[in-house]
């Protein structure tokens, strides 16, 4: 079945000039990008969005690092999209990332680790709606 999901490429790799590598490999992987935009959020709206975080040690630096400069935010579509866009961006941390995943090849730490994935069918709806 066709999922939509929302994929996230942080301030890090905005910076860093590597939009387009990104967007490449997204599109390589047979994603149809529905819809993108580019924004910077406020520290509250990067609050809001890792609300689930709350309370935990790196929050308030995450809300922070999402809130410091442009982000690329895009609606995805694919054959089980969910799942394969979290296999596609590779685990939280860069170092454990597998090779060849976005934050094996892109991250820098934990918390710069270049893009964000939904979790789940429900995270992915929630989030589509947070910003389209
Ligand atoms: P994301 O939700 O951004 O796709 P994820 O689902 O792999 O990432 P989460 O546990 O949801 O991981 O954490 C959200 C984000 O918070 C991470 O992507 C990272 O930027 C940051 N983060 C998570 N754990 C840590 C940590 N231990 N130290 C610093 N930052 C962290
Ligand atoms: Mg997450």
């Amino acid at each position: 079945m066709v999922e939509k999901t929302l994929f996230i490429i942080k301030p890090d790799a905005t910076k860093r000039g590597i939009i387009g590598k990104i967007l490449a490999r997204i599109e390589n992987e047979d994603f149809k990008i529905v819809e993108l935009k580019s924004l910077k959020l406020s520290k509250k709206k990067a609050e809001k969005f890792y609300k689930i975080h709350q309370g935990k040690p790196f929050y308030p630096e995450l809300t922070d690092f999402m809130s410091s400069g442009k982000i690329i935010v895009c609606l995805l579509a694919r054959e089980k999209g969910v799942k394969y866009l979290r296999e596609v961006v590779g685990a939280t941390d860069p170092e454990l990332a597998k090779p060849n995943t976005l934050r094996n090849l892109f991250g820098t730490s934990i918390r710069e680790n270049a893009v964000h994935a939904s979790d789940s069918k429900k995270t992915a709806d929630w989030e589509i709606s947070f910003f389209f």
